[in-house]
């Protein structure tokens, strides 16, 4: 079958789409893959070796549980946790199990990492013309930094099984029944609802994850054909704080949209008056901290980026290196070890824009506003 059949697109429809794919390459392997959003294909596809890696589609969210779950959701829904780390779609393609990030790229790491964690062979005997997508979450990754997960280093959890051609996904009961099997471990299930059951239990919830640093729920009919979201204000303040160490470059966007969810959650949970206050805090902490930090940093003479830490074979290392190398991305190593045989390698991947503006504003720049 073609591309644009696997993809039940018109072979018109398919040429105007094929000028937004990247090629890429692993391994001699070439592929192609959408980094962004498209209407007719999910961000992440990927067409290699003639099959089709339907990305993970995006997650709609709600600002209020009340009337948002019943808005969304006319039947039964399994509520699991939303899990902060980052997304893997998991395929065997010509007999090799590969890892795709987000936005489609073949990340070896993350490729060394699955094949360590999870049995995949036994996986694509079984499902060969599934994908497996979790989360992989840790203190020890190249992505993210969220460290609330019991986790020593990096591991994976997942939440869904789709067709990789249509992404059409397993029911979540035949999901979480495959994945029991086959020992992979699982995000937790808090339980399975009717619309307005959920409306009542999802706010015990989101305050016992709250309470824990946790990032939230994800919510799916049990036949997992629809998703929503929702975070906690621990998320939505990470998010904050996270944007504002780097304060010129996280859209606008990406923090207004937290502060309006922290708003709306203020009301639907019914803040008391000293709660709203504590809440303002938060908030307020999660802007200035990090940003005074930043601009001392700057002042010091220190360059600014994202700080990461990974383990692993040294020859997993320098591949991950090469491949950020190719991405032209900017790297500074900040600590290298050998530990028991790995390779433990700490570094920050530079960030120029806000590093040049804050320098550029300590030096006097004038604004006009
Ligand atoms: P995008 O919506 O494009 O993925 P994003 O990073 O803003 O971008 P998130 O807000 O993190 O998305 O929410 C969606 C992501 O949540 C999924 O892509 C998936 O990686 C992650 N996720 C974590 N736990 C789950 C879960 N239980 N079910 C589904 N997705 C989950
Ligand atoms: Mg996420």
């Amino acid at each position: 079958m073609e591309y644009h059949d696997q993809l039940g697109l018109s072979r018109e429809r398919f040429a105007d789409l094929a000028e937004q794919f990247h090629d890429d390459s692993y391994r001699g392997r070439a592929y192609r893959r959408l980094p962004d959003y498209r209407k007719a294909v999910e961000k992440g596809t990927v067409l290699i070796a003639g099959t089709v890696v339907r990305g993970f589609p995006k997650i709609p969210r709600c600002l209020v549980l009340d009337e948002g779950i019943p808005q969304h959701f006319n039947r039964e829904i399994a509520v699991e946790e939303k899990l902060n780390g980052y997304n893997v779609r998991v395929a065997r393609i010509e007999g090799d199990v590969l890892a795709f990030t987000r936005s489609g790229i073949v990340c070896p790491f993350t490729t060394h990492k699955v094949r360590r964690l999870v049995d995949c062979e036994a996986f694509f005997d079984r499902h060969p013309d599934r994908m497996l997508c979790g989360e992989m979450v840790g203190p020890e990754n190249p992505y993210t930094t969220a460290d609330c997960y019991d986790v020593d280093s990096i591991a994976f959890r997942a939440f869904d099984i789709r067709d990789r051609e249509s992404g059409e996904s397993l029911p979540v009961e035949d999901r979480r029944a495959a994945c029991e099997d086959l020992e992979i471990p699982q995000v937790d299930l808090f339980g399975v609802y009717e619309p307005a059951e959920a409306v009542e239990a999802t706010p015990e919830i989101i305050d016992d994850l709250d309470s824990r640093g946790r990032e939230g729920i994800v919510m799916k009919t049990v036949d997992g054909g629809q998703q929503l979201k929702y975070t906690t204000s621990a998320a939505n303040q990470g998010d904050l704080a996270f944007a504002f160490s780097l304060p010129f470059d996280y859209g606008r966007d990406f923090s207004f949209r937290r502060l309006i969810r922290e708003g709306f959650q203020s009301v639907e949970f019914a803040d008391s008056e000293v709660e709203r206050r504590q809440r303002a805090h938060g908030v307020g902490e999660s802007l200035l901290v990090p940003m005074a930090d930043a601009i001392e940093a700057v002042d010091e003479g220190e360059r600014l980026g994202e700080r990461h830490t990974v383990r692993a074979e040294p020859r997993v290392v320098d591949a991950l290196l090469d491949h950020f190398h190719e991405q032209s991305l900017s790297l500074d190593i900040e600590q290298d070890r050998r530990i028991e045989g790995e390779r433990v390698l700490t570094f920050s991947k530079r960030i120029q824009r806000s590093t040049d503006k804050i320098d550029s504003y300590l030096d006097g720049t004038i604004v006009k506003e």
